[in-house]
């Protein structure tokens, strides 16, 4: 069996809905379970009316809550046509009316607890799994609508639940297998859960990629994949650089690092259930019936290019941490470290000397009394408008040449290196840059690290292995340098934008 999941945008309108029908249809013969997210916006919106109950304003909440009943309804007559339509209204409407209740009692004791807010986030993926099933039925598609607080079981961690695999593995066997033995398609929303006790949970905002993994994991899946409206996971963001390319094959642990370095497609953590069972994940786009997508996996085959895709983090600040004159440099990186942790600080990139030390941060969260602590045992500056670009790749590791060939090409594009971080594991090179350098940079680093015609590479890939060869010198090759001919494409590729 395989998992199909398909995210807010894929459901947002009858039209969307059409096209995951289609999608669904082409993968009748591999037993699909189906899971959907809360149609766009709509989860967004429960939180508003939830907001605005809790403040009163009972009146302004409601009027929240009849557009986004209309909107369902509109949605439901449009796929199913008003006759069908009808019938499914009073599987709708008692969601509802137990919705519009909750509003009104919110507004009455004015106060939104977890476990409240889990309740009413629900009604999100509770209707769209409803409506998205019928539409599948009328379809010829023989769907069956699962509840899916009867099968994903979680702590009572409200707003962001713990998976309880034992018991998710027991319950989703037994509601979720006899219907695909029947053949049927379970659709059902992502999302949402229950404790053991039955009290509703969520997997947190974004959670119906964790729901997909979970059950996944739990029914051991051939394949989880996940629908998008991009073209999977790409090589950079195309708004910067046109000539971005969908990657074909990524390993988690890459896939994590894009996620932590700016990448939005989605996050990788919740794919932990799938990854840890072997399960391949792929990232496709519901535009695009034919889209291959990117495959996510725990080990992914190296590939021709020596990264596999370069993002760039914007609005970072650089803090400059010195130790001041006078003051003894013993204890000086504790006492820093020490006020950090006091703010909770996250940091990304640190260069440390024995009198110095810089770090970045989101601009947006360093705060000044962190800077003005930091300033009575050290003399401080800050940088704003900062960028932190980063490649990724595990085929990296082990290589030389790599990181000056990235320093060349920064060079050759004229923008000033401000901080560099290479970690032991080797998966990902990064560096701070000045903001408004960054297209600059990322144009020419993607030019020199993914060039577009195959032939090329190869071609240019036998050269450049002989010529760095060459140029490495013999001690140092390693079995492993040796036969690392994708290294050479940083020789080659040089040619592409000379
Ligand atoms: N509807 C939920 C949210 O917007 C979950 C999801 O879409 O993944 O966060
Ligand atoms: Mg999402």
């Amino acid at each position: 069996m395989i998992v199909m999941k398909f995210g807010g945008t894929s459901v947002e309108s009858a039209e969307a809905i059409e096209r995951v029908a289609k999608i669904v249809a082409s993968r009748r013969d591999e037993s699909p379970l189906v899971v959907v997210s809360a149609m766009a916006k709509v989860t967004d919106q429960l939180v508003a009316m939830g907001q605005l109950a809790a403040s009163g304003e009972a009146d302004a909440s409601l009027q929240l809550f009849r557009s986004m009943r209309e909107r369902h309804f509109l949605t439901a007559n449009a796929l199913l046509g008003s006759k069908r339509a009808a019938s499914l209204a009073p599987k709708l409407d008692p969601h509802f009316a137990e919705l519009e209740n909750f509003l009104r009692g919110l507004a009455a004791v004015r106060e939104l607890t977890p476990r409240g807010s889990d309740y009413l986030l629900s009604f999100g993926e509770l209707l769209s799994s409803l409506i998205v099933a019928d539409a599948f039925a009328i379809r010829g598609l023989n769907a069956a609508w699962v509840d899916s607080r009867s099968c994903l079981v979680t702590d009572a961690t409200h707003t962001r639940a713990l998976p309880q695999m034992t018991e998710t593995r027991e319950k989703s066997k037994k509601k979720i297998a006899p219907l695909l033995s029947k053949k049927k398609i379970p659709v059902m929303g992502g999302f949402i859960a229950a404790t053991s006790a039955g009290v509703p949970t969520t997997l947190g905002r974004g959670g119906s990629d964790y729901s997909a993994a979970i059950i996944g994991a739990a029914l051991d899946a051939d394949r989880i994949e996940i629908w998008t409206d991009v073209e999977g996971m790409m090589t950079t963001d195309p708004r910067l650089c046109p000539e971005a390319k969908t990657i074909k094959q990524i390993s988690f642990n890459e896939a994590a690092e894009l996620a932590y370095f700016g990448a939005k497609v989605l996050h990788p953590a919740t794919l932990l259930p799938a990854i840890h069972k072997n399960i391949p994940v792929y990232v496709l786009n519901s535009r695009n019936l034919k889209s291959t997508g990117t495959e996510i996996t725990a080990h992914a085959p190296r590939s021709r290019d020596v990264f596999r895709a370069i993002t760039a983090k914007t609005g970072v600040s650089i803090v400059n941490v010195v130790a001041s004159r006078g003051i003894m440099v013993h204890g000086f990186l504790r006492s820093v470290f020490e006020t950090m942790d006091r703010h909770s600080t996250s940091v990304d990139i640190v260069a440390i000397s024995e009198v110095s030390m810089s770090f970045t941060m989101e601009s947006k969260r360093l705060r000044k009394a962190l800077l003005s602590e930091l300033g009575e045992i050290a003399d401080v500056t800050c940088d704003d408008k900062q960028a932190i670009v980063c490649l990724v790749g595990e085929d990296i590791h082990g290589k030389p040449g790599i990181a000056a060939s990235v320093f060349n090409t920064i060079a050759a594009a004229e923008v000033n290196i401000r901080m560099i971080s290479q970690g032991a594991s080797e998966l990902n090179i990064s560096f701070v840059i000045q903001e408004s350098d960054v297209p600059k940079a990322v144009q020419h680093l993607h030019a020199q690290f993914f060039s577009s015609s195959e032939n090329t590479i190869s071609r240019q890939t036998k050269n450049g292995s002989a010529k760095r060869a060459r140029e490495n010198g013999r001690g140092s090759s390693t079995p492993r340098v040796r036969s690392a001919s994708a290294s050479a494409v940083v020789v080659s590729s040089a040619d592409l934008i000379s």
